[in-house]
């Protein structure tokens, strides 16, 4: 099956009981026992849901694993991977990664006796010199956001493989349409589904694929103890978002390739940051793990003046620390979307105020373009 047709037919055909094509909301928390002792399928919407299975199946299949979970927001879907492993085990982080994964292995992480060490993953020599006897875990984000470095997925599998350390990728950003980790030797795919697989901005919501027997009962029996689950009538919205995934997807990134390319040609723009790039220093490796470049970009203009009059001068795209969405998204990820990242650690990153990060959304091209091209002119002259 191609991937568009999996996207439609992945998980669920039809309701069994009455032949519903959309999959019912199962709004129960209790399903009751035929006598005292006999449990039928389901039991207690914390720990399984007719509805919250649809969606954990689809997001399984469309990632080639075999597990899926589904988890209120992408932060307890993360935390609930870190929950895997134990006080004393040294985790491995990508150094540039989401906010709030930074706040959660950061400040949370340590207080129940993890070692958290980051590393640059762009290069593998990094990740193979920090690797100790007690390294357990690899947590990988590529592309990387909003600086969009690319870590080589095959390559950090295999190296981890050979010092039995688990890796775990976020794939918010490319979603399995356009890049499916598990198939490159990845252990456990994580997601913000409040992004594209929602795609409406309407939505919070996380989920964890594996295809380890053994790694998909350590999270079955997380989800359950934590409780941090997705209600059912938000995974009927992310398996709906889901079902227009590829053109949403097609379209988005189409236009953020022709708005990199053009904004690489502006005077007033010092750096484009996007994989599609022909000078992006991480394409190749990019295009050999995925399928497209997406649709988020940044850009780096002359100073941090700049940035907040062309963010406030934009009337398009909504100023919000979001990104995926059917509209047009930009943010200022120093003091928004990353500002958890503390100013000294976001400096060396290059993490700095006069980088914007713009989500291309399904508006067209020229709308774009001239909002752009308007807001470019305000931040110009905001510097004579
Ligand atoms: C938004 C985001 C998260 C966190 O997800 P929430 O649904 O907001 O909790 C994690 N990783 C990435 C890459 C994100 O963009």
């Amino acid at each position: 099956m191609g991937k568009g047709t999996k996207l439609i037919h992945s998980g669920h055909e039809v309701d069994e009981a009455t032949g519903a094509v959309s999959a019912p909301i199962y709004q129960s928390v209790i399903f009751a026992q035929p006598d005292v002792d006999t449990v039928g399928k389901w039991e207690y919407t914390r720990a399984g849901n007719p509805t919250r299975a649809v969606l954990e199946e689809t997001i399984a299949e469309l990632e080639g694993g075999k597990y899926g979970f589904a988890f209120g927001s992408g932060m307890a879907a993360i935390a609930a991977a870190f929950f895997i492993f134990s006080a004393g085990d040294h985790i491995l982080v990508a150094q540039d990664i989401y906010g709030g994964t930074f706040r959660f292995v950061h400040r949370l992480l340590p207080r129940f006796g993890f070692k958290v060490e980051f590393v640059d993953t762009s290069d593998i020599n990094n990740i193979k010199n920090a690797i100790r006897p007690e390294t357990r875990a690899l947590f990988l984000e590529t592309p990387s956001n909003p600086l969009m470095k690319i870590t080589d997925l095959r390559a950090a599998a295999n190296l981890a493989r050979e010092h039995n350390i688990v890796t775990i990728a976020d794939n918010t950003l490319m979603t399995p349409y356009l890049q499916r980790p598990l198939e490159l030797g990845i252990d456990i795919v994580v997601h913000s589904a409040t992004k594209y697989l929602g795609g409406h901005s309407d939505c919070l919501a996380g989920l964890v694929v594996t295809g380890k027997e053994r790694l998909a009962k350590e999270i079955r029996f997380i989800q359950n103890s934590i409780g941090a689950v997705l209600a059912p009538h938000d995974c009927w919205l992310i398996l709906r978002g889901i079902k227009t995934l590829k053109v949403r997807m097609e379209q988005q990134q189409q236009t953020a390739v022709l708005l990199a390319e053009w904004l690489s040609g502006q005077p007033e723009v010092v750096e484009v940051f996007y994989p599609g790039l022909p000078g992006h220093p991480g394409r190749e490796l990019h295009f050999s793990q995925a399928e497209g470049a997406g649709g988020v970009l940044s850009f780096r203009l002359q100073n941090q003046e700049q940035a907040r009059r062309l963010i406030n001068s934009l009337h398009l795209p909504v100023i919000a620390s979001s990104l995926g969405a059917v509209e047009s998204i930009v943010s200022l990820p120093a003091t928004m979307s990353h500002a958890a990242i503390p100013e000294e650690t976001r400096r060396k990153l290059g993490l700095t105020r006069e980088l914007v990060r713009l989500s291309v959304g399904l508006e067209d091209f020229e709308d774009l373009q001239a909002d752009l091209t308007q807001a470019l002119e305000v931040a110009r002259l905001s510097q004579d």
